[in-house]
């Protein structure tokens, strides 16, 4: 039988303004409890599909034409982005956003502010400073003077912070050491692991294929391509576009 999903993207389409398509009936399930990962080249339509999640492409100018997204029953397709929270569903923002004047500790209080009592929020820090011991040590040092990682390390933490039913997280490994990606990928894993579902955008296949139990190819806002990801991982069509063989 089929397993429940945490979220359901059912054939969205979305533009900006009137010229710009940037989904064509795109069409996505994140089954409870698993990482879902989605492929595709510049342009894709991926951060839009992100953005349509978490209720924040109106802020970048775009629009939802047609279709609808779910979280478990309930659709949200017309919600704003904090009533999308509310429903569990986190965001980390492109780009890392975090608050670089402030410190660790700060940007993750900020992360939990719609936690209500002081007793999860205690918790939700130290599973964080757990899955990231360097943001312990780094508790009082301002954000902005860390390194890339550390800082990518942050803006997942700060999203824990709300306690997600699904965590939406765009290239996380972007611009990063190869060591760093790896890390960051073992704590995807184990954030899936303690119960949260995850839904990872990645340019880089070969570490998106190999966290996610499922993935789904984009282009030109349309899903091409889609299954399990130890299947994807076989396929020559995703071999020869995304993981470099000839
Ligand atoms: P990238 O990896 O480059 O971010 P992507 O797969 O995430 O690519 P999107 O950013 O979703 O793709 O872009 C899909 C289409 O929408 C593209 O044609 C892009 O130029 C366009 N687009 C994205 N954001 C905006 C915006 N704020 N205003 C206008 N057009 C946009």
């Amino acid at each position: 039988s089929a397993s429940p999903l945490a979220l359901k993207v059912a054939d969205v389409s979305a533009r900006y303004g009137r010229a710009v398509s940037a989904l064509d009936r795109a069409a996505l399930e994140i089954p409870e409890g698993a990482v879902v990962a989605v492929l595709g080249n510049n342009g894709a339509g991926k951060t839009t599909l992100l953005r349509v999640m978490s209720g924040t492409h109106r802020l970048h100018g775009g629009e939802i034409t047609g279709g609808q997204v779910f979280v478990g029953e309930t659709p949200i397709g017309g919600l704003n982005p904090r009533k999308i929270v509310a429903h569990g569903v986190i965001q980390v923002p492109e780009g890392r956003r975090i608050f670089s004047r402030l410190t660790v500790e700060e940007n993750l209080r900020v992360g939990g502010i719609r936690t209500r009592d002081r007793r999860s929020a205690a918790e939700a820090r130290a599973r964080v400073f757990d899955l990231f011991p360097i943001l312990a040590d780094r508790r009082h040092q301002r954000a902005g003077l860390m390194s890339g990682g550390e800082q990518q390390m942050l803006a997942i933490g700060r999203a824990l912070m709300a306690s997600p039913r699904v965590l939406l997280l765009d290239e996380p490994s972007l611009g990063l050491a190869p060591l760093v990606v790896e890390q960051i990928a073992h704590v995807i894993t184990e954030i899936n692991r303690q119960g949260t579902s995850v839904l990872l955008v990645e340019q880089n296949a070969e570490v998106a294929l190999g966290v996610a139990t499922h993935a789904y190819v984009l282009e030109l806002g349309r899903v091409v391509l889609s299954g399990p990801a130890s299947e994807l991982r076989n396929s020559p069509a995703i071999r020869q576009l995304y993981l470099g063989d000839g």
